[in-house]
């Protein structure tokens, strides 16, 4: 998801439409939430949810996948499949990494209810 590729969307919560102004919230350890919020009526969205650790995973993958837009089409199947399965056990490794985050920093005030450890 590239957050930066729509400007406008919808409230969940009051229908009202607003335009995307992305915000950064610092926790320790060098947590980062990126989030925007509806101002008609303060709703919170998260995004993402980083530490130093999952941002550096996600510029490796998207190394990775810039080598594979480059190189890909001189590269013999076999090579490229295991390429293309190193960058989705990447994105799966990464989507957990930030659910796991947003798990534990963000409180969704209408959220789901919280997982038994
Ligand atoms: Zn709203």
């Amino acid at each position: 998801m590239n957050p930066e590729a729509y400007k406008t969307t919808i409230c969940e919560k009051c229908s009202a439409t607003f335009e995307i102004n992305i915000q950064e919230r610092r926790f320790d350890d060098s947590v980062i939430q990126q989030y925007f919020r509806c101002p008609a009526c303060g709703k919170e969205y998260t995004i993402i949810v980083t530490d130093k650790k999952l941002r550096d995973k996600i510029e490796k993958r998207r190394r990775l996948a810039s080598m594979i837009r480059t190189y890909g089409k001189s590269m013999n199947e076999a090579a490229l499949e295991r390429k293309l399965r190193e960058l989705d056990a990447m994105k799966r490794n990464i989507q957990k990494r930030a659910e796991n985050l947003k798990e534990r920093y963000v409180k969704e005030p209408d959220g789901k209810e919280q997982k038994e450890n």
